[in-house]
């Protein structure tokens, strides 16, 4: 699934004259290859109307050599453009989404820098409210696995990896919300596109995207049921993906470039939606043939994914999670096992089976 990324500084220029650095992290040390690995801050060199911008987009986990890796990429710039910038010559800090790998970096970047830093209405409390965060996260997430039908144990394993994952992180100070800045800021404009994330946008800068991880060049980025967050799961995610293709198609000037969280830039950015749209549409139907016979989402997830270890069961668990709720939601399958369920006061593992079923 992941592939090695260019550990290299990478320069761009945007038709407006923009200087855009995109700067390599290692994410996550040790973890499994379903995870994103790698992938990258961007720094982004701009004159605006009202003075300089001077733009870092996303943080970095602050896990491993994340933080590390952002200082020398920092450095590296400083060479290539033959002079220093540094940290505190920051202006702003714009945070695509609020998943660790993206802002984690904030808690070590909070002290050093003094640029504001802006994030989407909708991911705002994950920054400001971290530790109320992870524990409601972690109590829905429970209650997902075992009516997903995952065993005890493995639960507890998978809910202590959540955590700790996590638990590097705590509340920062955020100081400006996109849409109440009207979705831009100065020569940026945002796109909201939920699903993925609850407040994922995309940034446009001249005719580059960054698109976060919403859209990304070689795996259809991460989903999980919107059970467990709101504004998260595949129908937002889906009408995102729409809403982006209109939004570009709708711009005076075209897309050339898009930047992406993790894994090499993207020509084609349409073409790519086309693709995810497509894989999407696979995944369902191998969901209903699966659910031909009646089961839990843990038997869709080995159905859909095969044999997983470490983290990527709790990923592959949300992603199958996601489809069947996305087919339930439209009224395509039914509960197998109603009469337990009414019949129980705690939660319990819930069998699906498609309603009809397809050929
Ligand atoms: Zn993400
Ligand atoms: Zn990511």
């Amino acid at each position: 699934m992941s592939q090695t990324p260019q550990l290299e500084l990478q320069r761009f220029q945007t038709a407006g004259g923009a200087e855009v650095f995109q700067l390599p992290l290692r994410l996550f040390p040790g973890m499994g290859s379903f995870a994103p690995l790698q992938g990258y801050a961007y720094l982004a060199l701009v004159d605006g109307d009202d003075g300089p911008y001077r733009v870092l987009i996303d943080a970095g986990s602050g896990l491993g050599d994340s933080n590390p890796d952002l200082e020398a990429g920092f450095q590296a710039v400083s060479m290539l453009i033959g002079k220093p910038i540094h940290l505190p010559d920051l202006t702003h800090i714009l945070i695509t989404h609020a998943h660790i790998d993206h802002f984690g970096g904030l808690t070590y970047l909070e002290s050093r820098t003094p640029a504001k830093i802006g994030i989407h209405e909708l991911d705002l409390r994950v920054l400001t409210n971290y530790e109320e965060r992870l524990t409601l996260v972690a109590r829905r997430l429970g209650e997902f696995l075992i009516e997903a039908g995952v065993p005890q144990e493995q639960r507890q394993n998978l809910i202590g990896m959540y955590q700790l994952s996590k638990r590097v992180f705590h509340s920062v100070r955020v100081d400006f919300t996109f849409e109440a800045i009207g979705m831009h800021l100065g020569p940026f404009e945002m796109l909201h596109t939920p699903g993925h994330c609850a407040g994922h946008v995309v940034i446009r800068l001249h005719d580059i995207l960054f698109s976060g991880d919403h859209v990304l060049r070689n795996i259809s980025p991460h989903q999980s049921p919107e059970h467990l967050t709101l504004s998260t799961g595949l129908d937002h995610y889906l009408k995102s993906l729409q809403r982006l293709r209109a939004w570009v198609d709708e711009a005076s000037s075209p897309i050339r470039l898009t930047l992406g969280g993790h894994q090499a830039p993207i020509d084609d950015l349409i073409g790519r939606i086309d693709e995810i749209e497509r894989l999407h549409r696979q995944r369902l139907e191998q969901t209903l043939q699966r659910l031909k016979q009646p089961c839990t989402i843990r038997e869709v997830s080995q159905a859909l994914f095969g044999e997983v270890h470490g983290y990527n069961v709790l990923l592959a668990l949300e992603e199958a999670g996601a489809h069947v709720e996305y087919l339930y939601q439209r009224g395509l399958l039914s509960v197998e096992n109603l009469q337990e369920l009414e019949a129980s006061d705690a939660p319990i593992a819930v069998r699906y089976r498609c309603l009809p079923c397809p050929d």
